[in-house]
């Protein structure tokens, strides 16, 4: 089987089958490059970030890019190694100059934070530091995701009202005496996997968002495959936040944070790419090493020819036991090498999709996940739902009624009862009249509290405060640190 790419005269054996179409190594490679340079230069705006702007010195002429990456992640690594070739041609073609500087963002969790950092170090010995000793290209950040309230911080307190699905909230600070971390709010509010796995990431795309607004970013670099992206896309229909499709996939429009404009926008220069052909590129530049979950990659589908993953039908879990997200992953995993035209479909037409008009003068956005409200869903669901129970009549009633209040059911009912009605008191009270005149969360996350979190109640950062949890001149610390640490090392082995 030869490569269909190479010319007539120099033909080299296939190893890669995508698309119906066979390529060796090399056009493969240059295949997934050109599909994501191709996104890079999709428009004036990006062409300008990226492309080396003379004269060289004038003022902002050198972009500043975000990279967030996860090495869980096969796509933002495999972002990052093009992007890092484009660096390499353009400073050996400009003499020492590139046209953009890469932030590298890497949100972690206190328990695999020293794996990460070995796994960093390698990345930086392998790939940034040659750049970086030119001129100083690349910026390492880390952000520990159960840590960022450490600083003193204001956080609400939501609950819901079953009666008419209108949100109350109380706002406290948390400070260096009670600390509060993401683990811990997940572990006393969520009752699920899926709420957790939701919440997380909200905090995390909350975070980088942030990072780039107070960091002076031109752009986040966004690694979502077509798969990928896909996936989000019909997630984001299952869990009634549809609404947010249109914003999610806007790269034309600068991002707009806590109703403020920022000067970064957002881009996926990975949507042409199925995942098994990310999947395939990482193998095939030896770069799974790079990775914290090898096993794991080396079990996911990709389209070499010769190497087929590892089996991982011992790990397959129950459909009842996944989360709506790894379900939907499932799905496309499955579809992706038969039908991959479904894949582009659902991309194409989710791209399509425009913003929907709002219902009322003002929008107003979602307490916990930042998005714009086009329409009050309290209100809406208030409309469609009768929650006035039934009067009891009979003394049989009376009886079944008093056996489920001495239940664990009725119990945890009066708790929930009680905390309502504090949180209301004192939400009516609050001198703070911005607390509560604009409360709303979108319909998504009305769901996932009133059906997902104990007791219908939430500690999570106040929206308007999220900018103060992210730092970037305190996180430049572990990047020096990181980076002395390498060229200590380096020094002796040298
Ligand atoms: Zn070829
Ligand atoms: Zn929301």
């Amino acid at each position: 089987m030869e490569c269909q790419r190479c010319p007539v005269t120099a033909k080299t054996l296939a190893t890669v089958l995508s698309r119906k179409e066979k390529f060796c190594d090399e056009c493969f490679i240059k295949f997934v490059s050109t599909k994501q340079r191709k996104q890079m230069m999709k428009d004036e705006f990006f062409r300008n970030l990226f492309k080396v702007v003379y004269p060289l010195e004038k003022e902002g002429s050198v972009g500043k890019i975000l990279l967030p990456l996860s090495l869980s992640d096969s796509g933002s690594l495999v972002m990052l190694d093009i992007v890092h070739d484009l660096l390499l041609e353009q400073n050996k073609q400009h003499n020492n100059h590139t046209g953009f500087t890469v932030d590298i963002l890497t949100i972690s969790t206190e328990d695999n934070l020293p794996v990460i950092k070995e796994q960093m170090k390698l990345l930086i010995k392998e790939k940034m530091l040659e750049l970086n000793e030119i001129s100083d290209i690349y910026k390492v950040h880390f952000i520990d995701i159960n840590e960022f309230f450490n600083s003193t911080s204001n956080v609400s307190n939501l609950i819901i009202d079953d009666e008419n699905f209108e949100i109350f909230a109380k706002s406290r600070s948390v400070g260096n005496e009670d600390k509060l971390s993401l683990k811990e709010i997940l572990s006393e509010y969520c009752l699920n996997n899926s709420s957790r796995t939701d919440l997380t990431s909200i905090m995390k795309t909350q975070l980088i968002k942030h990072f780039a607004f107070e960091n002076g970013n031109d752009a986040i670099l966004w690694g979502h495959s077509m798969t990928k992206l896909s996936e989000v896309i019909i997630s984001l229909v299952v869990k009634g936040k549809g609404s947010q499709i249109a914003t999610f996939l806007d790269s034309e429009s600068f991002d707009t944070l806590d109703n403020k404009p920022c000067n970064y926008k957002n881009l996926y220069p990975m949507k042409d790419l199925l995942s098994v052909e990310i999947e395939s590129f990482l193998q095939i530049k030896n770069m799974t090493k790079f990775l914290i979950n090898v096993e794991e990659t080396n079990s996911k589908p990709n389209c070499l020819v010769s190497k087929k993953p590892t089996s991982a039908i011992n790990q397959q879990k129950l459909i009842k036991n996944m989360t709506i997200n790894e379900i939907t992953t499932k799905y496309f995993q499955d579809i992706q090498n038969d039908y991959s035209n479904i894949i582009s479909t659902v991309l194409r037409t989710a791209d399509k999709l425009a913003e929907p008009k709002p219902s009322t003068t003002k929008t107003s956005q979602c307490q916990i996940c930042q998005s714009k409200i086009y329409t009050n869903p309290s209100n809406w669901l208030d409309r469609i739902t009768v929650t006035t129970p039934y009067p009891r009549e009979t003394t049989e009633e009376e009886h079944l009624f008093k056996q489920w209040q001495d239940s664990k059911l009725g119990q945890s009912h009066t708790h929930y009862v009680e905390l309502l009605n504090e949180i209301k008191r004192d939400s009516i009270n609050s001198d703070d009249d911005s607390d509560n005149n604009d409360m709303q969360l979108c319909y998504g996350c009305l769901i996932l509290l009133n059906t997902s979190i104990k007791d219908k109640n939430l500690v999570w950062p106040r929206v308007n405060t999220m900018s103060s949890l992210v730092n970037p001149t305190s996180e430049d610390k572990e990047l020096n640190d990181i980076l002395d640490q390498f060229e200590i090392t380096s020094d002796v082995e040298e």
